[in-house]
């Protein structure tokens, strides 16, 4: 199945991934597709919103990863962007939290095409396209699920 969703504004991105957030319960991997400015980062931030994390989100193409908890929920923030390939990604200890026998929070993770071969079986993916301007399209499908 996969959930279609246009919205005309950031604000609706924004309520799109809150909603989604609040519908998610660790462990989770979830694949933010799309070009730069597409709107991952800022699903992020809605998808955090309903999590449940109360701290404000930022971009985590620096850092590679954002950690945030909240409540005792725990969601973590990658940004692959600036990676080169799997083994690199291996080498800073990333494999753990993209295990599903061991991950305790959510992850949220941009260009995991960069460490192609990271991701759990059962994932999901949200497809973000830039429609124009101020509109996109979001597209969210479950993956590995039978
Ligand atoms: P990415 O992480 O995919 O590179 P960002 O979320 O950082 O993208 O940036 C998306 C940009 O697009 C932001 O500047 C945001 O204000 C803008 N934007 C305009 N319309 C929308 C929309 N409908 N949904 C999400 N972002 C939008
Ligand atoms: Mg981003």
């Amino acid at each position: 199945m996969k959930i279609k969703v246009e919205t005309k504004n950031v604000n609706e991105t924004i309520g799109v991934a809150e909603k989604f957030g609040k519908s998610i319960f660790p462990p989770c991997v979830i694949s933010l597709v799309g070009d730069l400015g597409a709107g991952k980062t800022t699903f992020a931030k809605g998808f955090a919103k309903g999590f449940g994390i109360k701290d404000t989100i930022t971009s985590p193409t620096f850092t590679l990863l954002n950690e945030y908890e909240s409540t005792g929920k725990k969601l973590y923030h990658f940004d692959l962007y600036r990676l080169t390939d799997l083994e690199e990604a291996y080498s800073l200890g990333f494999e753990e939290y993209f295990d599903l026998t061991k991950l305790k929070g959510v992850v949220l993770v941009e260009w995991a095409s960069n460490a192609n071969g990271i991701l759990p079986a059962r994932h999901f993916v949200v497809n973000l396209t830039k429609k124009s301007d101020t509109e996109r399209l979001i597209e969210i499908e479950p993956k590995g699920l039978v």
